[in-house]
């Protein structure tokens, strides 16, 4: 990596990062007119160094060092867009209805039994229909069953926090293994121009890409139950 190089990753992931927690944590305003400025700015940045590392920085970085740009770039919105939605389509529902005695399975926190991330609570398991459209093959569609909050029907947020945390462990573990492998093809192939190494860096990339989003996940779920733990504590039976 040259100088130039390592500054243009900076500026346009830091960029990038901006925008994406800002979409993540903000509330999205009402009138176009209330964005304050700095939001606006702060999209517009993100935006263009969005732009900038799919479009322009194959030509000034080279093809390898841009698609790698590129292709993390699109991680990171993926990831914002999934987070931010998540966040909108539970923030109303967690202030009306209570959920009903018989859904839930118990109201002293504990971490072998499943809970809901939507509902904040441990609810009983249930089970709901998934239909994937196929979308080659007109009508042709596959389907199989899978477990759920039987209260709200969530199905990505609903877990048993003693599970999420051994295989937060594991995905962790992954994660380092996989970061390494990828960190000394890549060195491999820029010191000494190694073509395995630039196979084995090529693979390994997306594979990173992929444990870390599914770190990021688990670490999600577990800062969920963690901080209604915190506001639940153990003692506190009924
Ligand atoms: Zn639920």
């Amino acid at each position: 990596m040259q100088p130039l190089d390592i500054v243009i990753y900076s500026v346009v992931l830091m960029s990038v990062i901006l925008a994406c927690a800002q979409h993540v944590i903000c509330e999205p305003s009402d009138g176009l007119a209330e964005v304050p400025l700095i939001k606006k700015v702060i999209n517009l940045i993100g935006f263009l160094a969005a732009g900038f590392s799919l479009l322009g920085s194959p030509m000034i970085l080279g093809d390898v060092k841009g698609s790698i740009l590129g292709i993390l770039v699109v991680a990171m919105i993926a990831v914002a867009g999934i987070a931010g939605k998540l966040r909108r389509s539970r923030a109303p529902q967690s202030e009306k209805t209570p959920i009903p005695e018989d859904a839930i399975s118990s109201h002293k926190p504990d971490p072998t039994l499943g809970w809901c991330g939507n509902c904040k609570a441990h609810t009983l398991p249930g089970d709901t229909v998934v239909t994937m459209h196929n979308g080659e093959v007109e009508g042709v569609t596959t389907s199989y069953r899978t477990i759920c909050c039987g209260y709200c029907q969530a199905r990505m947020l609903w877990n048993v926090p003693s599970e999420i945390q051994t295989t937060t462990n594991w995905t962790l573990g992954s994660a380092l293994v996989v970061g390494l492998v990828t960190a000394l093809s890549w060195t491999a192939f820029a010191l000494w121009k190694h073509l395995g190494g630039l196979m084995i860096g090529l693979v390994s990339v997306p594979i990173l890409i992929g444990v870390l989003a599914m770190l990021i996940w688990f670490l999600f779920l577990r800062w969920q139950w963690c901080k209604w733990l915190s506001q639940h504590p153990q003692t506190a039976d009924e």
